[in-house]
C-alpha cells in the first residue's frame, strides 16, 4: 500500500488551489448573496484543465486518475471556498461526463466530451423526481419507443445545473413491470422538442450553483441517445456513478474542511481574550484538533474509494459499496461539524456573512441529503455488518 503523493500530484493540487483562490474566492460572497452563476469562472476552470480532469486526452481531458481528480477537486475548493461551483463541477463532470465516458458509444464521447472539457457545454444528471428521492427506482418518468425515437414524459426535481446545462443524463422507465430492471438512461439535449426547464429552486446554500426542475412533455429523443443497454440503465448507471460520487464528488468537502480549520486556527491565534490568544484555551484547541482528525479520516476514506476506481475502473466492476457509504457519511457529517465549530471559534463574527464560515455551514448541509442521505448510507453499512446483503 502506498500513501504517498508525488511531487507532480502535489503540483496539481497547488495549481487548482491557486486558480480557485485567484479566480473564484474573491467574488464568492457577492455571488452567494445574489445567487449568481458566473460562466466566466467556468471557462477559466476549463482552461486550467479542471473540468476535463478525469477524461482521456483524446476527448480534450487531462487524463488524470480518480485519485488525482480527487486531489484537484479538494485543492480547488480549498482555494475557492465555494461549495456551489464545486457542486456544479461535480454534476457536470462526474454525474454527466463519467457515464458518457464509461458507457457511451464512440459517437457520444466525440460529440459531448470535448465541448464539456473546453467549458463550452455544461452537463447535468436527472434522477430525482418530486415523488422519488431515496427510492429512486420508483420514478415515474416514462420513455416509450416510437419509430426511431423515444418519447419521454415526466418531471425531474432538484437538478443541479438545470437552467444552464446543454445536455442531461436522464433515467426513465422503459419496462414498468420490472422496477429497477426496467429503467434506461438517455442523453437528452436541451434543444430536443418537448424539453423544458421548470421552476428555478431557491436554496439555503450552494447558492453559487443553479438548481431547477426539468420537464419532459412528449420530449423526442433519438434512439441513438440511449446510453448503455435498454433496461440496464438504473443499475449500471447507479453502480458506475456510485464510486465516482463517493470519491471525486465528495473530495471538495475536504477542501472546505481544510479552509475552515485553517481559518479557525488563524483566528484563534490572533484573537485575544483574558490577555492571551484564545488558542491558549484547551476548549478551543480541542475543537481545532478534532477538525484536523475528521479531515484526515475523511481524506483516507475518499482516497481508498478512488484507489478502488483506479485499480478496477471498468463500467461493470462492483463498486466498493460499503467503503463508499462510510466515506459519504463520515465526510458529509464532518463538514457540517467542522463548519459549525469554526463559527464557534470565531464567536460573534462567525455568525456574520463576511467571514465565509456561516456560508460554509449553509453549503455543507446538503452533503447529508444529496446523492444518498446519511440514513440510507447507514442502512447500507448496517446491512453489511449484520450480513443481510444489499
Ligand atoms: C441542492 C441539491 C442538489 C441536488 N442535485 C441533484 C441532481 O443534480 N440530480 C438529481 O437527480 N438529484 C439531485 N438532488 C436530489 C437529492 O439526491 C435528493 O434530495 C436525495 O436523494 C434525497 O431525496 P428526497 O429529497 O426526495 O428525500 P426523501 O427520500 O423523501 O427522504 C426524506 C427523509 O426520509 C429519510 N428516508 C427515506 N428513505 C429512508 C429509509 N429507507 N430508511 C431511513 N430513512 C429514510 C431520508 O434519509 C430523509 O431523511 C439534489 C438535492 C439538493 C438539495
Amino acid at each position: 500500500m502506498d500513501f504517498s503523493i508525488s511531487a507532480e500530484q502535489h503540483s496539481l493540487y497547488e495549481a487548482a488551489r491557486e486558480l480557485g483562490a485567484r479566480e473564484v474566492q474573491p467574488s464568492v460572497l457577492e455571488r452567494d448573496k445574489s445567487e449568481r452563476w458566473d460562466d466566466g469562472i467556468w471557462k477559466k476552470m476549463a482552461a486550467g484543465g479542471l473540468i476535463g480532469a478525469p477524461f482521456p486526452e483524446e476527448y480534450g481531458g487531462a487524463g488524470l486518475s480518480a485519485f488525482e481528480t480527487c486531489l484537484v477537486k479538494e485543492g480547488f475548493t480549498y482555494g475557492a471556498h465555494d461549495g456551489g461551483v464545486s457542486l456544479a463541477w461535480g454534476a457536470s463532470s462526474i454525474l454527466c461526463g463519467v457515464p458518457i465516458w464509461k458507457l457511451g458509444t464512440e459517437a457520444h464521447k466525440k460529440r459531448y466530451l470535448p465541448k464539456m472539457c473546453s467549458g463550452e457545454w455544461i452537463g447535468a444528471f436527472c434522477l430525482s423526481e418530486p415523488g422519488s428521492g431515496s427510492d429512486a427506482a420508483s420514478m415515474k418518468t416514462r420513455a416509450v419507443k416510437k419509430g426511431d425515437r423515444y418519447i419521454l414524459n415526466g418531471t425531474k426535481m432538484w437538478i443541479t445545473n438545470g437552467p444552464i446545462a446543454n445536455h442531461f443524463i436522464v433515467t426513465a422507465v422503459t419496462d414498468p413491470e420490472a422496477r429497477a430492471f426496467g429503467i434506461s438512461t438517455f442523453i437528452v439535449d436541451k434543444s430536443f422538442p418537448g424539453f423544458k426547464v421548470g421552476q428555478h429552486i431557491e436554496k439555503m446554500g450552494m447558492n453559487t450553483s443553479t438548481t431547477s426542475e426539468i420537464i419532459f412533455e412528449d420530449c423526442e429523443v433519438p434512439e441513438e441517445n440511449l446510453l448503455g443497454e435498454l433496461n440496464a440503465g438504473f443499475v449500471v448507471t447507479a453502480k458506475l456513478i456510485l464510486g465516482w460520487e463517493r470519491s471525486c464528488l465528495l473530495a471538495p468537502a475536504l477542501g472546505g474542511q481544510r479552509a475552515n480549520y485553517e481559518a479557525a486556527a488563524k483566528y484563534a491565534n490572533d484573537r485575544v481574550q483574558f490577555n492571551r490568544p484564545i488558542s491558549k484555551f484547551q476548549a478551543i484547541r480541542h475543537m481545532i484538533a478534532d477538525m484536523k482528525i475528521r479531515y484526515e479520516i475523511g481524506r483516507n476514506l475518499i482516497h481508498r474509494v478512488a484507489w478502488h476506481l483506479d485499480a478496477h475502473g471498468g463500467a461493470d466492476d462492483a463498486p466498493p459499496l460499503l467503503e463508499a457509504a462510510i466515506a459519504k457519511v463520515q465526510t458529509s457529517e464532518s463538514s457540517q461539524k467542522t463548519a459549525r465549530d469554526t463559527i464557534q471559534v470565531f464567536g460573534g463574527v462567525g455568525f456574520t456573512k463576511e467571514y465565509h464560515v456561516e456560508r460554509s455551514l449553509r453549503d455543507s448541509l446538503v452533503g447529508t441529503i444529496g446523492a444518498g442521505t446519511s440514513e440510507i448510507q447507514r442502512s447500507i453499512i448496517a446491512r453489511s455488518v449484520l450480513e443481510l446483503g444489499f
